[in-house]
């Protein structure tokens, strides 16, 4: 048994979606759980359809039709059978969603998002699972909401692992009796009352690894428009160049540095299982991709970049020039924790703790003014944060010269560098 991942840029118009069915039937006679999420940009388009409907922003019916439309003409190029079930079937996601947003908003904001956003998953499935049986592959379509429980943190749920184990044993082992493919959506799940939550933006990875372990799969596949996992992205370094194997352990430290390529929670469930993750090309099916499994290290290592721009480096003293330790390191990360703002790195010495944090204009002008009741804040802005993870001196020497360094942190296997252009 196979799990895969289909992303949104995988069946993001007709074209793609047939070639997504080709690779599906590249596996004929296996046993396959398919995950798929929204088509294309869908979710960005459901989310405005939210903001319209909830803030009065916009027209929300007429952004509603825009994914209607986007869908529709899609079916309309794969299935010539205007009388297709498929049409119905999508047709109803949509009156349905025309309702609410018929009444005024009467839950959290979270709850609706979830309600609506959760369609792009519903509709993009049902449109694959028809055209996989119009091609004469029988399949099953999984509301995935029947069987991945989740507590209700709307827009960020917790799955309930006990619950949806004992219902992914009752009614999904059995189906892979009567079909091999089983057509689910990433990103939602259900709660106990049968509202339908979603597990945070990019979630569907991270689905297809909790279905590869609750039922032992022996691998999982995300097919991606990349060749695998790179070791950088390459809009900022052109020498990017392919990982054909990765351990767990790098693959989590890569997505926690901000890595993009792998939703940061998919590795865990599968390490703990030791389910390799194939990362492949869903234009070149056939090539190797990147493998990503335990204890695999390949010599010499090769280094990879994050690069993160738009950094703000904080330095907070005492007023009095006491020494920054352990009580009042409590309360700074208080008012960090308390404003949202995650650290992305930080170094303290005797009379100043300096944090690097992405410069988000809503959260970090509060911050500021939070540390400067109790403290002495220098900042500097439009700052780089650059981390590369098994580097070597010429490694760091390519990438650090012509900036300026302000901050450096080196372990044994990551080096994090804080720097500015220098002015010529
Ligand atoms: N469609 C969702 C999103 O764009 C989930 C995903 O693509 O993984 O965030
Ligand atoms: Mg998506």
């Amino acid at each position: 048994m196979k799990v895969f991942k289909f992303g949104g840029a995988s069946v993001k118009d007709a074209t793609s979606v047939k070639n997504a069915v080709e690779i599906l039937k590249g596996f004929k006679g296996e046993k396959l759980l398919v995950v798929i999420s929204a088509m294309g940009k869908t979710t960005n388009a459901l989310e405005k359809v939210v903001n319209d409907y909830f803030f009065s922003k916009g027209n929300a019916h007429t952004s509603l039709k825009e994914v209607r439309d986007y869908h529709q003409q899609i079916m309309e190029e794969l299935f010539s059978e205007k009388t297709n079930p498929v049409f119905d079937k999508v047709n109803n996601f949509f009156v349905e969603a025309d309702w609410m947003l018929d009444e005024k908003p009467q839950h959290t904001y979270s709850f609706v998002y979830d309600q609506i956003v959760s369609l792009g998953e519903l509709i993009s499935t049902c449109i694959v699972s028809a055209y996989l049986e119009q091609q004469g592959c029988s399949n099953i379509w999984l509301d995935v909401r029947d069987v991945l429980m989740t507590d209700n943190t709307y827009r960020e749920a917790k799955v309930d692992w006990q619950k949806s184990e004992m219902l992914v044993q009752k009614q999904v082992v059995p189906v892979f009796n009567r079909v091999d493919v089983i057509i689910t959506q990433g990103f939602i799940g259900g709660t106990s009352e049968n509202y339908t939550t979603t597990l945070g933006r990019e979630g569907s990875d991270y689905t297809a690894a909790i279905f590869a372990y609750l039922l032992d799969a022996e691998a999982m596949y995300i097919w991606k428009d990349v060749p695998g996992v790179l070791n950088a992205d390459p809009k900022f370094y052109k020498d990017a160049q392919k990982l054909d194997q990765i351990s767990y352990h790098d693959a989590i430290e890569l997505a926690y540095y901000g890595a993009t390529v792998i939703h940061p929670k998919t590795i865990k469930p599968l390490e703990n299982k030791n389910i390799p993750l194939y990362v492949k090309s869903f234009l070149k099916p056939e090539a190797n991709g990147t493998a990503i499994r335990t204890n695999v290290q390949t010599k010499p290592l090769i280094p990879s970049y994050i690069f993160k721009n738009n950094q703000v480096l904080i330095s907070i003293a005492a007023k009095d020039f006491s020494f920054i330790a352990e009580d009042n390191l409590s309360r700074i990360f208080a008012l960090f924790a308390g404003h949202g703002v995650k650290i992305n790195l930080m170094q303290n010495s005797a009379i100043s703790f300096s944090v690097c944090v992405d410069n988000d204009s809503f959260k970090i002008p509060a911050l500021i003014e939070a540390l400067q009741k109790d403290y002495k804040i220098r900042y500097n802005e439009d700052l780089m944060l650059y981390t590369i993870r098994h580097y070597y001196q010429n490694t760091i020497d390519a990438i650090t010269s012509g900036k300026e360094i302000l901050l450096e942190q080196r372990s044994r296997n990551t080096a994090q560098f804080v720097l500015r252009e220098s002015v010529k």
